[in-house]
């Protein structure tokens, strides 16, 4: 939002005879967010609180029929907003406080100009009817994203750009919001979101599936995921363990549930609290997809997870879901953190020492093209899951851990989780608080790990 601020207002210096700022009619939203991997993600102008999502799914025909209640504020006095969306999707209607909107679709922007401007810090509510066969999007790393279909309903994951795909919203991760999902499937089918069920029903061979997830969520970690999957729901330890998989799940998924409360309680010791009201996973069987993803609460899984992968997904709840980047170039702090977590698993199961991992990532020769990555810049967004982000990350926390001893560096890790609860916080955010809470100045440490190419010495 600060970005988009600057933007508007150096706009209005370049057109000084346009009375802008003072104008009752209002001004255009930005059409993104302001981050530089992805220009189009997010919209300036508001600010989204809460998405209540009905959708209805048949998996034979592929047609997703929704409708997007939004409720938000605005931040400035709108004339009109952007909301990204797909325009494969069909938007049929759209109103603004109850009253009929006009808006047009191009590319992964729907434009809606209400019949009234909206006033600044007053909140509102948009409706979107729309309808479709979603598919996923193609990501500049080569991989899907999104709404992918497989062999009984739908592999949901959309890291970093496929919500889109599947439904209207403010899809830049600066803008967390609350989500209550309705959502309807044959009842062959299960539909599996974040957050806690809170009810089901069938009538006439649908089944209507109530999903509520109360705690504030970036789009990326939203999932509607649609298969044959078995479902359990069941208090564990502490947790309250939702699980979905596949019969046909490639794995083998016994005690699946039962292996979240350990992790879980490991973490919380080191992290602090749990961050959600409930947690479990989502295994489908979809050879295709190449990867797992944190979604929030309820990671997804194209197979039975081992140790490392479950570690790794759920030290994320904490690292980049509960907090979370500003943009998309700090992947680091959700990935080397998960990474790092995945070494504290396997030291705490007695699989590999920490220092082991440590070691095997570090030895890596100096001329490797992998130390030519700085940590905390990718330097695009094909590069946003390459092997730096994750294990020159994790290195970089590890060799922090050494500098400032074990007492200090886990109070500095429960300080980030707690500090930034729910929020967004940026790569400069994490080295004032690591020289904050060791009182040291750290600026060599970090320019060698995190900004600079090359092959850090020890
Ligand atoms: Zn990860």
């Amino acid at each position: 939002m600060k970005r988009l601020l600057a933007l508007t207002a150096a706009a209005f210096l370049t057109l000084p005879l346009t009375p802008a700022a003072a104008s009752p009619a209002g001004t255009p939203g930005a059409p993104g967010a302001g981050d530089p991997y992805f220009p189009d993600q997010g919209n300036g102008g508001y600010d989204a609180l809460h998405y209540d999502l009905t959708l209805d799914y048949d998996p034979s025909s592929g047609r997703l029929s929704g409708r997007a209640a939004i409720s938000a504020r605005a931040t400035q006095a709108l004339s009109r907003f952007n909301l990204d969306l797909v325009d494969t999707l069909s938007v049929r209607s759209v109103t603004v406080d109850g009253r009929p909107a006009t808006y047009t679709q191009s590319g992964s922007e729907l434009v809606v100009t209400p019949a009234r401007t909206l006033r600044d810090r007053r909140g509102f509510s948009v409706v979107v009817r729309y309808d479709g066969n979603p598919s996923h999007v193609i990501d500049p790393d080569g991989s899907k994203d999104g709404w992918i279909k497989t062999n009984d309903g739908v592999f949901n994951a959309n890291e970093p750009q496929g919500a889109i795909t599947w439904y209207p919203g403010n899809h830049h991760m600066t803008d967390k919001a609350t989500y209550r999902y309705t959502v309807t499937v044959p009842s062959s089918r299960v539909a599996v979101a974040n957050g806690d069920l809170v009810r089901q029903a069938t009538k006439g061979g649908r089944t209507t599936y109530v999903w509520n997830s109360r705690e504030p969520m970036a789009s990326y970690l939203a999932t509607v995921s649609i298969g044959t999957f078995g479902l359990t729901d069941r208090r564990i330890g502490g947790y309250r363990v939702t699980t979905a998989v596949d019969p046909q799940a490639t794995g083998d998924a016994t005690g699946f549930a039962e292996r979240h409360p350990p992790a879980l309680d490991f973490f919380s010791e080191l992290f602090g609290r749990y961050p959600y009201s409930s947690t479990g996973g989502i295994v489908d069987h979809a050879p295709e997809v190449g990867y797992a993803l944190e979604t929030q609460t309820r990671p997804i899984y194209p197979r039975v997870p081992g140790e490392s992968l479950l570690a790794h997904e759920l030290a994320h709840q904490w690292f980049g879901n509960s907090v979370t980047p500003t943009l998309w170039r700090d992947i680091w702090l959700n990935e080397g953190f998960a990474t790092y977590s995945e070494w504290l698993w396997s030291d705490k199961l007695g699989t590999q020492t920490v220092q082991a991992a440590f070691d095997e990532a570090y030895a890596r020769p100096a001329e490797d093209e992998f130390w030519q990555t700085p940590t905390a810049d990718p330097g695009g967004p094909e590069n946003l899951f390459h092997a730096p982000v994750y294990d020159r990350g994790a290195m970089t926390l590890h060799v922090l851990r050494r500098a400032v001893g074990d007492d200090t560096f886990f109070a500095i890790l429960r300080a980030w989780a707690g500090r930034y609860r729910y929020g967004n916080a940026d790569t400069a955010a994490f080295v004032a608080l690591s020289e904050r809470v060791s009182g040291k100045d750290l600026g060599g440490l970090f320019d060698a790990w995190l900004f600079k190419p090359g092959k850090p010495s020890l």
